[in-house]
């Protein structure tokens, strides 16, 4: 990841002046930032005053003093600035200045909270990032070639900053997870999800992995990942990664890695398909807070568990009417194939449930188009059977300033899943509650007694204004798996 940090006492030549400033706090910013400036650019900046109120929230508004820019960054008021307006701030000028091609700036610390600081820098590693990958050799019309170059930020002493170790972790641990999403589907396969696991599992002597492939699955009773893989020409997968830096039971960690959903022979509309390689979201956030977990040293075993397969369509592919008997018995009426996520997770859960008895279980998924009319697209749904358990992930979700908000697994709703044929159908009509029926769903593939949060992120996982990942959540469980660290 490229967030490259200096220290320099005084402001280096060439470098242009970045002053986030809160709208409304000129004049103590003016104070804080006078030894960083000269005569004639207190006095621009003196000047600049009385608009300032009437620019929008950040804005960035460049100044010519003759000598340097001062690039002055609008903040939210001090009174409504918080963490998460600051964070979001942060990654917004870091791209502003990109686009415009400034790749130096001497950073001016106003008059904000060290929390609004803090979470400014952090948002302005995480708008480092940028997904070049796939350009190719054609130029970008009106954009010169230091586009994708990164902003080298400097401070004027370590106290300043966050640790940047810290920093560095985190945004890297997003980036991961962003990467891996934002890969189009022919190169973010289930073998491409394979590959990034073991990638990472070998950078780590305390990360082992194991794939259970094709013919392995039917052979371990994993008859709903083999089900939902059947129709693609890339055989289906489960990776299972053991983070044991100390024994003990495990959090599983599981993670919904459809690496394309073309919704199977239930085919989805043209539209609708289009963004689907975000369906993997569930598997690159386990890998991303993985990788984070590792560096950050946390003194917890985790088990990382994807089930990784392509939903397409096919001579091979499951059908509707279709009934599967998953691993732990239960059996599956299939009445649409693009409900594949639980048929795959139920299998998941109900497996590494069993091989490794664990303490706690999460698993994100982007589950149910559902999620986002029911909380919309800045809110992620957690539903659970711990009260404890959702409190403390609400908790770091809070923290993370990436909201998340409890649904019920009301359990009067588990009769639309009653089945005439089978135990279970996979989709329930009238699809009402939707996202609630996908964890009374999984529900009956988690171990009663273990503590268990479902995260519905299909509602977060991807803008499709900007069309890239947003990397949600992966800092969420990084907070909660650091706050556990410290307990
Ligand atoms: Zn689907």
């Amino acid at each position: 990841m490229a967030f490259p940090i200096r220290i320099a006492r005084t402001v280096p030549a060439n470098v242009h002046l970045l002053l986030p400033i809160p709208k409304d706090a000129w004049k103590s910013f003016a104070k804080h930032a006078a030894g960083s400036l000269d005569a004639q650019e207190k006095t621009a900046l003196a000047r600049t005053n009385a608009s300032l109120s009437r620019e929008p929230d950040t804005a960035l508004l460049p100044l010519w003093t003759g000598r340097r820019w001062l690039v002055l960054a609008l903040l939210e008021p001090i009174a409504s600035l918080t963490t998460r307006t600051a964070r979001d701030a942060g990654e917004m000028l870091t791209e502003r200045l990109r686009a415009v091609g400034i790749d130096q700036v001497f950073l001016v610390r106003g008059p904000v909270t060290r929390k609004c600081w803090q979470a400014l820098q952090e948002g302005m590693a995480l708008g480092s990032y940028a997904f070049t990958e796939c350009k190719g050799t054609l130029p970008e019309e009106g954009a010169g070639p230091s586009k994708h170059t990164p902003v080298t930020f400097t401070f004027r002493q370590a106290q300043d900053l966050v640790p940047p170790v810290r920093l560095r972790i985190i945004a890297d641990a997003v980036a991961l997870t962003k990467d891996i999403v934002n890969r189009p589907p022919n190169s973010a396969t289930p073998a491409a999800l394979e590959k990034a696991s073991r990638e990472l599992a070998q950078r780590f002597p305390s990360m082992n992995m194991k794939v259970l492939q094709g013919k392995q699955l039917e052979a371990h009773g994993l008859r709903g990942i083999s089900a939902v893989g059947r129709g693609s020409a890339e055989e289906p997968r489960l990776i299972l990664i053991d983070y044991a830096p100390v024994k003990g039971k495990p959090l599983l960690l599981v993670g919904k890695g459809v690496a394309f959903d073309t919704g199977g022979l239930s085919l989805k509309r043209s539209e609708n398909m289009v963004s689907m390689k975000q369906d993997l979201t569930g598997a690159a956030t386990v890998l991303g807070v993985l990788q984070g977990a590792a560096e950050m040293n946390v003194r917890r075993r985790i088990v990382g568990v994807i089930p990784a397969v392509e939903n397409m369509i096919g001579a091979r592919a499951y059908r509707p009417d279709d009934v599967i008997r998953m691993v732990n018995g239960v059996t599956v009426e299939v009445t649409n194939t693009d409900a594949e996520g639980r048929i795959i997770l139920g299998d998941a859960l109900a497996y590494a449930s069993e091989q490794y008895r664990p303490e706690r279980i999460i698993d994100l998924a982007t589950l149910t188009g559902g999620c986002a009319v029911a909380v919309g697209e800045d809110i992620a749904a957690i539903l659970g059977n711990d009260p404890r358990f959702v409190g403390a992930l609400r908790r770091a979700a809070d923290d993370a300033g990436e909201p998340l908000w409890e649904l019920p697994l009301h359990k009067p709703y588990r009769k639309f899943l009653r089945s005439k044929v089978a135990d279970i159908v996979n989709l329930a009509e009238p699809l009402s509650a939707s996202t609630i029926q996908g964890g009374l769903f999984l529900q009956h593939f988690v171990p009663e007694k273990t503590p268990w949060c479902h995260i519905d992120i299909a509602s977060v996982a991807f803008d499709d204004e900007k069309n890239r990942a947003t990397g949600r959540m992966v800092r969420t469980l990084l907070h909660y798996l650091e706050s556990r660290n410290r307990a």
